[in-house]
């Protein structure tokens, strides 16, 4: 297997000179060099051809033994020293201090053909940054992010990616739900791969210890690196940089709430400062349809990271990161104007979205009130988010309102509705009506629209844990097929109709399914 090394982030920042693998405080460096541990047996569970290629890795090498031990820490790159990195964050609110990256160890960046990426082990032992922890991932946790990044990319959500999940054939100790009953579990390792790993965190961490030549150091690389349009060098281009990262976050959040992904943990160190979906861990997927769901039992009392609140969130994080970056240009006003452009925009991309969840062409000016109504609907009785808006691309526009509910039947966890219930979604379905009647596009037109913006397949909260279940035993099976499937969300792929279905009833209140925690 060859690799193009080509290391910028290592190469450019400023590294920790603590070569000791010893949980502290790090100053005045963006990274910590580090090894990773040796697993005892490790062995595939699954590899990513399409992204190993981007990475110049061919077919024959993801069987190899050095692909086994490069991605799983056995053996370190010849040209590249990996490294973890220094960041901090807010989490629920809080200010948490110096957290970095306490399971994930950087092994190198990539150059090959139009891309540059960086490649990331999760769960390869402990590093400067492991504060109590061990440093390692469980098998479960390593597939519920190694099949969700994948169906996020295959989405078209901005997401890292995973290039491969390997056993370690190591034993872990966790305590699954923080209940006392600590088990040892399956211990695995995912590589990751994106064009960047940096973090609003990374900033946030800087700021908040005043060293501010090692913040500019790395905000100036990343516009350099990442941000190609902006000219470095002013105090304007720190301020379009700004922008820039809120318009990827806030894009990225409509992307959640289309596909109906909440994301469970939503802390600054968690925010990608492209924009990009990272760190997958209680996250889930709203079966019925609920603003106020979360998966992150964590998170159960007051819900701060729910479906609804994600666009809030996403703001308040960005308040950070302007904070963080305050004392580059010291001018509070620059930067509200860009938080101030937030709001609107979110209105302006949730109409826009909404619409095409709709299969709606033109904009009209009671648009809101229509989805608004709809929203209140949808939870009037359980609704099932994904099949809902599947199946009402197959209505026919001129089809009576009481047949368009017929055809979105399906989508209910209990079919027969009550009156009140069958009114409300009556009158929706007048109004809707109405509405398509003004437009121009045919059906059919309409269902192709629709069928592209709304997914047939998502990685459905119980789904994952049917594929751990196999895969605890030794059956990739299931990861296999998730993997496959998930690769083309809409499309029909008929041979796959098992898992276009409501949640099964035992998967309710099963630990795993409609339940997680940050243990992983
Ligand atoms: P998370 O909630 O997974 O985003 O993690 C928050 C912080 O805890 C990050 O700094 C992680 O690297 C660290 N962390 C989480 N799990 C572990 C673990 N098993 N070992 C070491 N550090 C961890
Ligand atoms: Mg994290």
């Amino acid at each position: 297997m060859k690799l193009n090394i080509h290391d910028r982030f290592s190469k450019e920042l400023p590294a920790d000179p603590n070569k000791q693998n010893t949980r502290r405080q790090v100053q005045k460096a963006c990274f910590s060099y580090v090894t990773p541990k040796q697993p005892s047996k490790p062995s595939l569970v699954h590899a990513n051809l399409d992204l190993a290629q981007q990475l110049g890795i061919v077919k024959e090498d993801l069987q190899s033994q050095d692909f086994l031990n490069v991605f799983s820490g056995v053996t370190t790159l010849e040209k590249s020293r990996p490294y973890a990195m220094n960041y901090g964050g807010h989490q629920f609110g809080h200010w948490a201090g110096q957290l970095g990256d306490g399971r994930a160890i950087n092994l190198a960046e990539i150059k090959h053909k139009e891309h540059h990426l960086a490649i990331q082990l999760k769960g390869a032992g402990e590093t400067p940054y492991s504060r109590s922890a061990d440093g390692l991932a469980v098998l479960r946790s390593s597939i519920r992010e190694y099949l969700c990044a994948e169906a996020m990319h295959h989405l078209g959500v901005p997401t890292t990616r995973s290039l491969s999940i390997i056993k370690s054939g190591d034993q872990v100790m966790r305590d699954m739900m923080y209940d006392g009953n600590a088990a040892y579990e399956t211990g695995a390792i995912v590589c990751r791969v994106s064009p960047s790993f940096i973090r609003f965190g990374n900033f946030q961490l800087l700021a908040f210890r005043q060293d501010i030549g090692t913040l500019k150091k790395l905000t100036d690389f990343t516009i350099k690196h990442h941000f190609k349009g902006i000219e470095a060098g002013t105090k304007q281009a720190y301020i379009d940089f700004f922008r820039e990262v809120s318009m990827r976050t806030l894009g990225m959040i409509m992307h959640w709430q289309r596909v109906g992904f909440v994301h469970g943990v939503m802390n600054t160190d968690n925010m990608s400062i492209l924009g990009l979906t990272i760190d997958y861990g209680p996250y889930g997927w709203l079966e019925g349809f609920d603003p106020s769901w979360t998966p992150n039992t964590t998170d159960k009392q007051h819900k701060r990271y729910r479906y609804g609140n994600q666009a809030q969130i996403a703001l308040w994080n960005l308040l950070q990161l302007a904070n963080a970056l305050y004392p580059l240009v010291n001018d509070a006003k620059a930067f509200e104007d860009v938080l101030n452009e937030f709001g609107p925009n979110h209105k302006l991309q949730y109409e826009s979205m909404m619409r095409d969840k709709l299969g709606l062409h033109m904009a009209q000016e009671n648009d809101m009130i229509l989805f608004n109504q709809l929203n209140k609907t949808l939870v009037k009785t359980e609704t099932d988010m994904t099949i809902f808006y599947r199946l009402l691309a197959e209505i026919k526009k001129d089809d009576h309102p009481s047949l368009m509910l017929n055809a979105i039947n399906l989508a209910f966890y209990e079919e027969d509705l009550d009156d009140e219930v069958k009114q409300a979604w009556l009158d929706w379905f007048g109004n809707y009506k109405n509405r398509l009647l003004q437009e121009s596009l045919t059906d059919l037109e309409r269902k192709k629209l629709m069928h592209a913006v709304n997914p047939k397949y998502v990685l459905r909260n119980y789904m994952a844990q049917l594929a751990i279940d196999d895969a605890e035993k030794g059956d990739y099976t299931l990861v296999t097929q998730f993997y496959e499937m998930l690769k083309h969300p809409y499309d029909e792929q008929a041979e796959y109709n098992q898992w276009f279905a409501k949640r099964p009833e035992w998967a309710r209140h099963r630990i795993g399914c409609s339940m997680l925690s940050c243990s992983s």
